[in-house]
């Protein structure tokens, strides 16, 4: 039982890694300092767990939240790994218990905030242990660049130094790519590998329509999607409010959702949508964390999201059951407009103006793509090589450029 295969089938129950998984596995047993980057619910935890279960000597794992430390912590156990977490959360006997096993070579994988691995006593503690491998998960935390630095986290990259024995493996579902940069340079002092996967919805079909009139636009858009669900993303309160009532108008399942809306109201909607199969849910982006409806067949922008990473997790929302969904931007230049002044007047400093403004400009390179939009789309995210995808209104329906050598040509020989 000595190869990742044999681990992913025997301990996880699983038949065959995914698409990614088994190339992050082999780079971590190869001692190679590696960042992966996948998107959440990819399987990044089996990329660390399953070599973990094959190296001599334990393996530490940071995480930034209790509750997430524990949900692993937890699973592990159901598949009989010796696994624990150590946090202020707990009962100070089961730590001092946990840790006595961790020390008597018992615990395989264990679970530490960043502020705790860093003390000096944790960091004086382990090192007669000789952890074979420190994972960092969440591991954009470390950055500035990305959207929730963690100052504890930056003392991460005195890992590298302090234990030059062990291996080490950061995963995050969100950097960019001067993110991504920061993490490697940060954690592994550049060196490394950076696996970027499983960005790819494949069954989802992406379109940009010029906006003119958006709300005849959208009905006629919705006029073949009567008996489907779907999500109408809008800008703002009032728009939702007065799309729904246009849709209910037109004899449409239509719910308005947005955070101004009261506590009760918002429930009822939510789990409206839920449980029915024919409603429109018109929202502002307050409506979908944690949404999880397999069957939403559509996700409808009237207005331009507010970064590639924005727009990436909205319309992921669609097609969660593997079948053909749709992703439909309405998108107008004084969208993009709009979107400029909000970045330039928020109030940070230039340097994250200038980085909102290249996040801009990415989705703008999106929306007047004239190849491939899925290429484009993971190219941003770092996934590059693939072909043009044949699911896209580009791919199925090329833009007519104008060939002006052609035409110069015919002019002067005319
Ligand atoms: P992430 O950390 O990337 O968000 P997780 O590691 O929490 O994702 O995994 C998401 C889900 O995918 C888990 O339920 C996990 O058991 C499942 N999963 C991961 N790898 C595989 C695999 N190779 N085959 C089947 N299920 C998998
Ligand atoms: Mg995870």
């Amino acid at each position: 039982m000595s190869d990742p295969r044999s681990i992913l089938q025997s301990v996880f129950g699983f038949d065959a890694f995914r698409p990614g998984q088994a190339g992050i596995v082999d780079h971590i047993l190869d001692g190679t300092p590696t960042l992966c980057v996948m998107p959440t619910g990819a399987g990044k935890s089996l990329c660390y767990q399953v070599p973990a279960l094959l190296l001599d000597g334990p393996t530490i794992v940071v995480s930034p939240l209790t509750a997430l430390m524990d949900d692993q912590v937890a699973a592990l156990k159901a598949n009989g790994v010796a696994a624990a977490a150590i946090h202020s959360g707990r009962m100070r006997e089961d730590n001092v218990e946990d840790w006595r096993r961790f020390q008597a070579g018992e615990i395989k994988l264990l679970y530490l905030s960043p502020e705790r691995l860093m003390t000096g006593r944790m960091l004086a503690a382990l090192e007669p242990v000789a952890p074979a491998l420190f994972v960092v998960d969440e591991a954009h935390c470390i950055s500035k660049w990305g959207a929730s630095f963690r100052p504890e986290y930056e003392q991460l990259a005195a890992l590298r130094t302090r234990f030059p024995g062990a291996r080490l493996a950061a995963f995050t579902a969100t950097a960019d790519a001067a993110t991504r940069e920061d993490i490697a340079a940060k954690l592994f002092g550049g060196g490394g590998e950076i696996v970027v996967h499983g960005f790819d919805r494949p069954n989802l079909f992406l379109g940009v329509e010029p906006k003119a009139k958006a709300r005849a636009q959208l009905l006629d858009y919705l006029k073949d999607r009567r008996d489907v669900s779907g999500i109408v993303y809008c800008l703002s309160r009032k728009d939702t409010e007065a799309i729904a009532e246009v849709l209910v108008a037109e004899g449409y399942r239509a719910l308005p959702y947005h955070a101004g809306l009261d506590a009760a109201v918002r429930r009822e909607n939510q789990e409206i949508f839920m449980a029915e199969s024919a409603v429109v849910m018109v929202a502002t982006i307050a409506f979908g964390m944690g949404i999880d409806k397999p069957d939403i067949r559509y996700v409808v922008h009237l207005a331009m999201p507010g970064s590639m990473e924005a727009y990436y997790q909205e319309i992921g929302r669609a097609g969660r059951d593997g079948r053909p969904a749709e992703a439909m931007m309405f998108f107008g230049l004084s969208d993009a407009r709009m979107r400029r002044q909000f970045i330039d007047q928020d109030g940070e400093d230039d340097a994250h103006k200038r980085r909102e403004h290249k996040r801009l400009d990415a989705l703008l390179a999106y929306c007047e793509a004239t190849r491939c939009r899925r290429l484009a789309l993971l190219a941003y995210f770092g996934e590059t090589g693939g072909k043009p995808c044949g699911n896209c209104d580009v791919c199925v329906d090329p833009p007519q450029l104008v060939d002006g050598t052609r035409e110069a040509q015919i002019l002067m020989s005319a």
